[in-house]
């Protein structure tokens, strides 16, 4: 440690204070300060946003914030930054609030089995199939470590009654968000995809934290956006507080919707919340263009969100059962999630819920179906421990403590962090046979966990980046655990519909659900099923695992795709681009 350094500890213990109660009382990420106080000043994703947090701390310690940012410029210029991995978040000292240790405690088991896991994987498939290294490509990448999460700064924190007979919820939201760009702010977006139906979400009021008033700030609407301008401009790594009170009189849900209108609302057994609340845009520094503004579309999945943590406080009806994503407590109707680190939260509920619960490869899987599916979701449960199993195996640990499977009343899947809703038809189509479509879509849904959850990708431009791989992996699924029936999958999930189109479009492209699942999903597998023949299972395989490695908590685009792909490749991808792609991504 340097001078800069010592002199942060010394000003916070001067002042009695732990690391735990400045992130407490700043609301700064425990990690960021830590790594200031080790100087390890890599660790931040620029130099703005170094300088952002070190003024904010400075400024917070009583320190002469001009003397201590002139200190960390001669530490800089220096050369003394370390490249030291981000410090884990510190085992709660003292007496922190009960929840603090909690998430710790969630967190951490997560990250060590990221540590025991992360890089044996590709080893251990390469061991478990007897394959040799394909001799035309060079050595092959080292895999780097899995990353730990990266802190967007980024947290929501709910207080919900959900009035379950009423299909109505009452909520106070706080957002605290932590400017992660290199630009200074002068406004703030919300998507707010509640908006996507008439008559739904009722603002209440909206506040920001200025100072520690709460002040009203000017709002522009558009479409499901809300701008709000800042009464201060945001600084790089400075820190903003938002406080929403908002009403949701959900929509209902007919069993043959699909997306949008499947995943959110009420039906006769049922409540499904998901993409519900309000959550902050993305912004596109990288590609110049501001914040990212959604707007409603009736195919796919028209979201795009980011890293973040949640607590969701939520009191309900009597004899209602909740599902959420993160670690839950619960006492009587009063249930608390805590999630941290994921891309969504959602919750459904049901007066009529029955649970399996399994643990498989240390995570906590729990299926909820109705009383007339339970054979169905004993298999849904099953299903997805053993594909919680490979995929791990394949694309690493899955970095959460829980997974929960719900059975909702639409005619589809859908994916959210540590969360999936499956459609009663397919609990009701259920034979008793492999050849069942709720075991492949259960494995699609499992695979979104590392495609979507852990490396999201914007799934309006490029839908395919998530929806290919999810579909292959049904096939992987069947492949490794029911080999008679791969036929049957190719048929059940592609052959059958004689799919045509290229698999880049975007989105809002796509005349009918039929035409965007043909070229997303099915001429997707296709393109996987391809790739994997043209590199062969080594590189193939590798190239996965590094994939979820490099890119873990992040938004990938098409071109770290491909990027990572010639990586362990030397082999022509023309071809594919030509048969699949409408743009050309290949370099
Ligand atoms: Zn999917």
């Amino acid at each position: 440690m340097g001078e800069l350094g010592e002199r942060l500890r010394a000003a916070r213990e001067e002042k009695g204070l732990t690391l735990e109660e400045v992130a407490e009382a700043t609301r700064m990420p425990l990690n960021y300060l830590q790594a200031l106080e080790n100087e390890e000043l890599a660790r931040f994703t620029s130099e703005l946003h170094a300088r952002g947090f070190l003024r904010n701390y400075a400024s917070f310690l009583d320190l002469d914030v001009q003397e201590t940012i002139a200190t960390y410029e001669a530490v800089r210029t220096a050369g003394s930054r370390r490249k030291a991995p981000l410090p884990l978040p510190a085992p709660a000292q003292g007496k922190p609030p009960a929840r603090r240790s909690f998430l710790a405690t969630d967190l951490l088991l997560g990250l060590v089995a990221v540590a025991i896991l992360g890089l044996g994987v590709f080893a251990a498939y390469v061991r478990n199939n007897h394959v040799e290294p394909t001799p035309t490509v060079g050595p092959p990448p080292t895999p780097t470590a899995t990353p730990l999460p990266v802190y967007t700064g980024t947290s929501y924190e709910m207080d919900v009654y959900l009035d379950y007979p009423a299909h109505a919820l009452d909520v106070k939201q706080r957002i605290d968000y932590t400017n992660p760009t290199s630009q200074t702010l002068s406004n703030l977006m919300l998507n707010i995809h509640a908006n996507h139906f008439k008559n739904t979400f009722k603002l209440n009021d909206i506040r920001v934290d200025v100072d520690g008033e709460w002040e009203r700030p000017e709002t522009a609407p558009l479409d499901v956006t809300l701008r709000l301008e800042l009464p201060a401009p945001l600084k790089p790594g400075e820190h903003v507080a938002l406080m929403l009170d908002y009403s949701l009189k959900l929509p209902s849900i007919s069993p043959d919707s699909e997306f949008i209108r499947g995943s959110f609302g009420y039906s006769k057994r049922a409540i499904s919340l998901g993409n519900w609340y309000p959550v902050m845009a993305p912004y596109r520094e990288q590609e110049d263009k501001g914040w990212y503004g959604q707007t409603y579309f009736e195919i796919g999945d028209p979201y795009v969100t980011e890293i973040a943590d949640y607590r969701v406080s939520i009191t309900t009806t009597q004899g209602v059962i909740l599902a959420g994503t993160g670690v839950e407590t619960h006492a009587g109707n009063h249930w608390v999630y805590d999630a941290k680190q994921v891309r969504s939260f959602a919750l459904a509920a049901s007066d009529q819920y029955m649970v399996s619960t399994a643990n498989v490869a240390g995570v906590n899987l729990h299926s909820y179906y109705f009383p007339s599916n339970e054979e169905a979701g004993k298999v849904a449960l099953d299903t997805a421990g053993k594909a919680m199993e490979l995929f791990t195996e394949l694309y690493g640990p899955y970095p959460y403590a829980n997974y929960r499977i719900a059975e909702t009343e639409f005619a589809g899947g859908m994916e959210f962090s540590g969360m999936t809703f499956l459609g009663s038809a397919f609990y009701d189509a259920y034979d008793g046979t492999s050849r069942t479509p709720l075991i492949p879509l259960t494995a699609h849904e499992v695979s979104h966990q590392w495609f979507y959850g852990l490396v999201g990708n914007d799934q309006i431009v490029e839908p395919w980046l998530d929806e290919a791989p999810a579909e292959y992996s049904g096939f992987l699924y069947y492949e490794r655990y029911l080999p008679d029936d791969v036929d049957w999958w190719w048929f059940y999930a592609v052959d059958q519909w004689a799919p045509a189109g290229k698999i880049d479009q975007i989105l809002y492209l796509f005349r009918n659900n039929r035409e965007y699942m043909d070229a997303v999903y099915r001429r997707g597998a296709r393109f996987m099923r391809d790739l994997r023949e043209v590199m062969g299972d080594p590189a193939f395989f590798g190239f996965l695992g590094e994939y979820q490695r490099r890119h873990a908590f992040r938004l990938a685009r098409s071109r770290d795709f491909f990027t990572l792909v010639q990586e362990y490749t030397t082999a022509d991808l023309m071809p594919l681009q030509e048969e699949y792609f409408r743009q050309r991504i290949l370099p």
